[in-house]
């Protein structure tokens, strides 16, 4: 793996890392990163633009012209939202980046302050509490910062294509939830994190790895439980003949079904999907969102279920938790290399001085914060910063992995029977989403995790031929 050969040649040809020039490294790696982002984007922009494109000829006489140039204009919209949002986000993260020491500084002024005024008494917070306000206090930062963008997102651009379903106090109320979820979810995990730090200096990278294990399987619990929940309101479903045909798929396919629920997605966008959850061994639970059902015929939605079951039958959520386990472990093994370098902090503004008392680094006017200790919260946003060219690389594996499954539960649910109905169905997700119907070959590529439209009734198509000549 690339990663891992990057961990050893940095391990045996004891490559020092000291005095790299972190700072501009990272500034660096960002503005190539937006290039490549921009240049693939303006090959999408290109394609929507070219007025001579035409309907693929798998959808033609099944999609109307009227929908294919409502899709390209909305392709064209979200294209140039893009390329304004992209800029803002790298000027603000650069600016995050470059500030982050009088964040820090703040954050821990604000917390002790707190403290005192709580508890009524002298308070001088370690640097596991400092890191957990730093996270919190950065947190809320570039929320405030983000939000205009998603903003005009919601309540302009969705708004205009007739998706946006959210009220403004949902659009706030959303987003202080999510805001205090974050918080209150992150700061045990933080915690946690700096412990192993302290305590396991020596083989961290195994108890990280089961830490995030860990919070990974109380994740999938608590997102069930109590994230989902707090966001959308769940109702057994209630269409008898839906539910029958669900549970008689279930059985043949022996998925182990326990509730099938409704949301309403529809209190939000108009925009459709549907879900199952629960974790591998233990029984599931499927969800449907209330504009699926809306807008799609019964055997359509039992089509759409037949693909998810597809997902679970070839533990494809398995494979992706185990490829991000050994992701996961890379990542840690290659921080290990740079988690304790004076030099990547310091160049970022982190004066680390054992000696340093408290005081030294509270609100100083300068961009430089003293700290005792390590900072690692701090560290591994440097070092998210910093490996940005292998999540580039990262980006293009994950969707060709993710592709490669979406193809296999699509051969799936052809192979119960389900294959027109599934392609009605894709047809039916594409005319209430507008997806976009032209897509650039490397735009695709990028950032799609599943193929378009046109591909998959093509491959589906496929299938159901060499499955006719092997009934015959
Ligand atoms: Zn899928």
């Amino acid at each position: 793996m690339l990663f891992s050969a990057i961990a050893n040649y940095f391990d045996d040809q004891k490559v020092s890392l000291n005095n790299l020039p972190y700072k501009k490294l990272i500034v660096g790696f960002s503005l190539c990163n937006f290039v490549f982002e921009r240049y693939v984007s303006y090959r999408q922009y290109r394609l929507l633009q070219d007025k001579t494109k035409k309907l693929p000829k798998i959808l033609e006489g099944k999609v109307d012209s009227k929908k294919f140039e409502d899709s390209n204009s909305y392709g064209l919209a979200k294209s140039k939202f893009e390329m304004f949002s992209s800029t803002y986000t790298l000027l603000t993260s650069v600016a995050l980046l470059i500030f982050q020491p009088t964040v820090w500084n703040y954050s821990s002024f604000f917390a002790d302050k707190l403290v005192n005024l709580v508890f009524k008494k002298e308070f001088a917070s370690t640097i596991i509490l400092s890191n957990v306000s730093f996270f919190i206090f950065r947190n809320l930062i570039s929320g405030i910062l983000s939000a205009p963008v998603s903003y005009y997102q919601h309540f302009v651009l969705e708004e205009k294509f007739g998706f946006n379903k959210m009220t403004k106090k949902l659009f706030f109320t959303d987003l202080i939830k999510l805001n205090l979820l974050t918080c209150s979810l992150a700061s045990p995990f933080i915690c946690l994190l700096g412990w192993i730090f302290k305590k396991c200096t020596d083989n961290f990278i195994f108890y990280i790895w089961m830490c995030v294990l860990f919070i990974q399987i109380s994740m999938f619990i608590l997102n069930d439980l109590v994230i989902q929940p707090l966001f959308y309101k769940f109702t057994p479903l209630e269409n008898n003949e839906l539910k029958d045909k669900i549970n008689a798929l279930a059985k043949e396919c022996g998925f182990p079904l326990s509730d099938i629920f409704m949301i309403d997605g529809s209190k939000r966008s108009s925009h459709s999907n549907a879900y199952f959850s629960g974790l591998p061994f233990m029984k599931k639970k499927i969800v449907i969102f209330d504009t699926l059902i809306k807008d799609s015929t019964v055997d359509e939605v039992v089509a759409v279920l037949g693909h998810e079951i597809g997902h679970w039958k070839m533990n494809h959520i398995s494979q992706m938790m185990f490829f991000s386990q050994i992701h996961l472990s890379i990542f840690f093994r290659l921080f290990k290399l740079v988690y304790k370098n004076n030099d990547l902090y310091g160049d970022l503004g982190f004066n680390i001085n054992e000696a340093a008392s408290k005081s030294e680094s509270i609100l100083t006017s300068s961009n430089i914060a003293v700290v005792n200790d390590y900072p690692f919260v701090v560290g591994l946003i440097i070092f998210s910063y910093l490996i940005q060219p292998t999540d580039t690389a990262m980006n293009f594996i994950w969707n060709q992995f993710s592709r490669h499954n979406e193809y296999e539960a699509d051969k799936f649910a052809t192979d119960l029977g389900e294959g027109e109905n599934l392609k009605n169905a894709l047809l039916s997700l594409q005319s209430t989403n507008l997806s976009t119907i032209s897509v650039d070959s490397l735009f695709s590529k990028y950032h799609y995790s599943h193929p378009t439209l046109s591909e998959r009734l093509t491959a589906i198509d496929k299938h159901e031929r060499f499955f006719a000549k092997k009934e015959k």
